[in-house]
């Protein structure tokens, strides 16, 4: 039962997203289900921003001006994001308006700068590589894989704000899952990664640390037991408002809690 990087971070927001992923008659088909115009617009943005991240070297080295860039990154968003986009009637014109305010020159004074940039300019990087593990039966592909000289030095993207300091636990726990399938195929330690907050600018080194390690194998622990058919808990700060199975979330709740209560409307607790 091989689990996904991305099923580890999901666990992280809510067990149940693993549990009902899992489940989905066919999970792709449940991924490219027509959604709210926000959510939507929300996704074509991180789209666009991801390419942004995948083309700093453009950026950096002037090669066009950054709007001749955002407009090449725009052409091949809908080829390079296909089958997500397909049924979607998207506007990327009016998404790219907003792009393009937030790639400013602030936002560009900050990219010069970011920590780890120079590493990715000077050494390159290869984009999603795909990494798996077979003792560890993990498997997932990594945005970019910096090789300097000896060094694998894992990086994300992430288009969502950034935290005040360091880097979100799940993009913590996402690394260090890189860095140990790093390390299973090529037999070497990986020491570090970096987080790419693209939408700011602001890229964190990680230092990937016992804890981590044992971190992923915790939840490597969990996810198999949900996937085995265990119904989790939601976690504490579920994003049910946002989440495209609170439907069939309430419903299997509400069945769970007939079959506790025996349909006498009172939970165990309250009888
Ligand atoms: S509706 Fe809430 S509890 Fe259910 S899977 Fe979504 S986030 Fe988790």
């Amino acid at each position: 039962m091989t689990v996904r990087v991305s099923e580890l971070v999901q666990y992280q927001i809510c067990p149940r997203l693993v549990f009902f992923g899992t489940r989905a008659h066919d999970e792709r088909d449940h991924a490219l289900q027509p959604q709210n115009a926000t959510r939507t617009r929300n996704r074509i943005e991180a789209f666009i921003l991801k390419e942004i991240a995948f083309n700093l070297y453009r950026i950096i080295n002037c090669e066009l001006d950054i709007a001749g860039v955002i407009g090449d990154i725009l052409d091949s968003v809908p080829r390079i994001y296909r089958e997500e986009l397909l049924w979607r009637e998207c506007d990327l014109a009016s998404v790219s308006e907003d792009i393009m305010r937030a790639v400013n020159k602030e936002w560009l004074d900050k990219l010069q700068n970011a920590q780890g940039l120079e590493l990715e300019l000077v050494h390159g990087y290869e984009r999603e590589r795909v990494l798996y593990s077979e003792p560890l039966d993990l498997s997932g592909s990594v945005d970019k894989l910096i090789i300097a000289d000896e060094e694998l030095i894992p990086c994300i993207i992430k288009t969502g704000k950034s935290p005040e300091y360091g880097v979100w636990r799940s993009d913590r726990l996402q690394l260090a899952a890189y860095a140990m399938l790093l390390e299973d195929e090529f037999r070497r330690t990986v020491r570090r990664g970096f987080v790419q907050y693209i939408r700011c600018a602001e890229f964190r080194e990680v230092l990937i640390r016992r804890a981590d390690r044992a971190m992923v194998l915790q939840v490597l622990k969990r996810v198999k037991r949900i996937k085995r058919g265990v119904f989790p808990d939601r976690s504490r700060n579920a994003p049910c408002e946002n989440c495209t199975y609170a439907d069939t979330c309430n419903i299997r709740r509400t069945f769970l809690s007939v079959l506790l209560d025996g349909g006498t409307g009172k939970s165990q607790r309250q009888k």
